[in-house]
């Protein structure tokens, strides 16, 4: 399957639930609030009730989305969490927390995953002193994520740094916002993370 190229807020209305895939923008203003039907549908405010199967599908589509993950990968990430000792699905969600993508949001970066995938892809950033330009590479605590010294003329940058003072980070991230650098302090605790799709569903979808 290709990525979702289309508008995304069609994914939260398919869904019913805000799924803040444009990130900070969100917050401001939400498509949901003024149209919370599903795309196509009538304004009738009524869903049909889904099958069980359908119920977990659509768990792993939402949890797909929120990071920008194709279904290939996700299975993937579904194999390695199953590998790893512990609970397969708070171990899905901590290996999808852990992408380099997602780091850079959670760093207060940028505004949104598409954003952090952009800086990313356009060789903007570092990991552990080195560029990287791979969205998904897999980071563990320690790991160091900064800026490129040529980026810093960038507009990415220069955005980044006007905003970071507005940003709130998580507790396993630890950002020194002069430097513009950040530094993964542990593992995210995931047993208490809020997320937008329930991870034990996901496992049942893939244990049939
Ligand atoms: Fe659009 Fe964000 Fe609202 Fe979803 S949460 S509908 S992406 S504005």
């Amino acid at each position: 399957m290709a990525r979702y190229t289309g508008p995304v807020c069609r994914i939260c209305r398919r869904y019913g639930e805000k799924l803040m895939l444009k990130g900070d923008k969100c917050v401001a203003k939400c498509t949901l609030d003024k149209r919370p039907q599903p795309p196509g549908a009538q304004q009738t405010g009524r869903r049909r009730k889904l099958s069980d199967r359908a119920l977990q599908l659509r768990e792993k589509q939402k949890a797909r989305y929120s990071y920008g993950v194709l279904e290939k990968q996700f299975v993937q990430y579904y194999k390695d969490a199953v590998r790893q000792p512990g609970v397969t699905g708070q171990n899905l969600v901590r290996l999808l927390e852990m992408r380099l993508d997602n780091v850079v949001l959670k760093m207060g970066f940028v505004d949104s995953l598409k954003q952090a995938r952009q800086v990313v892809r356009h060789g903007h950033i570092m990991l552990n002193g080195r560029k990287t330009d791979v969205p998904s590479a897999a980071t563990k605590p320690g790991d160091v994520v900064g800026w490129v010294a040529g980026s810093k003329k960038s507009e990415y940058y220069k955005f980044a740094q006007e905003n970071i003072g507005s940003k709130s980070f998580p507790a396993w991230v630890n950002v020194d916002s002069g430097a513009m650098t950040g530094r993964i302090i542990s593992h995210p605790d995931v047993a208490n993370m809020p997320t937008k799709f329930d991870p034990a569903v996901i496992v049942e979808y893939y244990s049939r």
